[in-house]
């Protein structure tokens, strides 16, 4: 059965109290939502991502700010009302040393505050607001509930496809799930999970001693530090159900706040004054593209593309071809280009062409994961996440139907001035649909006013290359 909305709920409770004047609006009542998954699938689901987060995401360990944020979030813990207590969760707290207003929790309980969220927080209240709120996501499972609506899993986790890059193809079997965790951060909740959240939210912190007050008040926090234009992502993970700030404050007039809740605390200052004064952190757009760039290897490891030096004279694709092979795949590649496997893609490029900043001339092949089995709204999907984390390309044009490994494809031009060669730079996406519901794409790369070279050694590759995934 459906909820009524929140909204409507609190219409009516407030016709009732000026018609009838009746003393108090009783507290918001929450009731878990239908799950048809079992309390472990919860916690294998977050445990699985959050090796992948703490794979990819730069975790600040710094032992004092830790040391702090687990405070708070087990006295919050610690508040979850009995009826939504679950023993089986474990409940963890990470700080990510980004510079982003932003926190995620995953299913079963592990979950990552943002440096930035922190600094931007006026006081403790607030942040445990944002915490308080994450934790009654998972106290309610609602990522699991949100897949029970959805019919799969898949769906609530993974309609964002991979932004850091795919995953199957570079032969690493244990990257397929990719970048589950950063799908997971941007799952978007529905209006009613976001309610619930907030009153939830608002009954942990008024029971761990802080003013639920503090919750809506940081929602105007991160809107005025986020600095207009760009909606913070915190924002458009939680969407406004309506009224949030009016309605959490509503019920906090209906819970028993203490005398003198938790607002700044000597350990509050002192961890933000310390986050404040440490190097400035990246923001996950920079994160993303340096993971993208290392092929997810930290950058003390020494990866064969981080050893190569880009060249003004890159030469010419030879006319003889070798052909390239591994457990997913078979294509024939120019013989003068070599082959890296970075982070379940594959490159291929000549010397000169690869280094830290990616290909200048060759190709990348990979699988992404995708959220739709129309392969035009999948590919869709895909360029855009490409576009925003290649802020320097643009789409020309629709993308046309063409033949990819023997497949019906699609193919998608983009073009923007590269950083590294200083020219326009010119890069084709191919997609097509593997059997498993992913995406298969293949991306040339070359700069345009050397295109004439290029046309048809990539359209020999494009049409050579033959997927194994029967
Ligand atoms: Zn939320």
């Amino acid at each position: 059965m459906k909820t009524p909305s929140f909204a409507r709920r609190l219409a009516s409770a407030a016709l009732i109290s000026t018609l009838v004047a009746l003393p108090l609006i009783a507290q918001t009542r929450v009731t878990m939502p239908k799950n048809k998954y079992k309390v472990q699938d919860d916690i294998k689901l977050g445990r699985d991502a959050s090796r992948q987060v703490t794979q990819q995401f730069p975790l600040l360990n710094d032992n004092q700010s830790e040391r702090y944020v687990e405070s708070v979030g087990e006295r919050l813990v610690a508040a979850i009302p009995p009826e939504f207590q679950q023993t089986a969760f474990d409940y963890q707290f990470d700080v990510v040393n980004a510079r982003d207003i932003n926190a995620f929790a995953l299913p079963g309980g592990p979950m990552y505050v943002n440096r930035g969220m922190i600094e931007a927080a006026r006081n403790e209240g607030e942040m445990a607001g944002v915490m308080a709120h994450e934790i009654s996501h998972v106290a309610l499972r609602h990522a699991t509930a949100q897949a029970t609506k959805q019919s799969s899993i898949g769906n609530t986790l993974g309609t964002l496809g991979m932004i850091f890059g795919g995953a199957i193809l570079g032969g690493q079997g244990g990257a397929q799930l990719g970048m589950m965790g950063a799908q997971i951060m941007q799952t978007r909740y529905s209006r009613d999970y976001e309610t619930q959240a907030d009153i939830l939210g608002s009954r942990i912190m008024a029971n761990a001693g802080y003013d639920p007050r503090d919750l809506a008040n940081m929602f105007r926090t991160i809107e005025q530090q986020s600095g207009g234009g760009r909606a913070p992502e915190w924002m458009s993970s939680h969407p406004n159900p309506g009224n949030r700030y009016q309605s959490i404050n509503r019920e906090a007039g209906q819970l028993n706040v203490v005398s003198n809740p938790r607002k700044v605390t000597p350990e509050f200052s002192r961890v933000q004054e310390r986050l404040r004064s440490m190097p400035r952190a990246r923001t996950m757009a920079e994160i993303q593209r340096d993971y993208q760039r290392t092929g997810g290897r930290s950058s003390q490891t020494q990866s064969p593309i981080a050893n190569g030096n880009y060249s003004r004279s890159v030469s010419a694709p030879s006319t003889r071809s070798r052909v390239y092979s591994n457990s997913a795949m078979s294509m024939n590649v120019p013989s003068n280009w070599q082959d890296f496997n970075t982070s379940g893609q594959v490159w291929f490029a000549p010397d000169g062409a690869y280094g830290n900043e990616g290909i200048t001339h060759g190709a990348m092949v990979g699988a992404a994961r995708s959220g739709s089995t129309n392969l035009s709204q999948a590919t869709s999907q895909y360029i855009n996440e490409l576009l925003q984390a290649n802020s320097y390309l643009r789409q020309d044009g629709s993308p046309t139907r063409t033949t990819v490994a023997g497949r019906t494809g699609f193919a998608t031009v983009l073009s923007g001035r590269s950083s590294v060669t200083g020219r326009t730079e010119v890069v084709t996406v191919y997609t097509a649909q593997l059997r498993s519901g992913d995406l298969f794409f293949v991306a040339t790369v070359s700069p345009e006013e050397e295109a004439y070279r290029y046309d048809n050694v990539f359209r020999n590759m494009v049409s050579s290359i033959q997927l194994n995934d029967q």
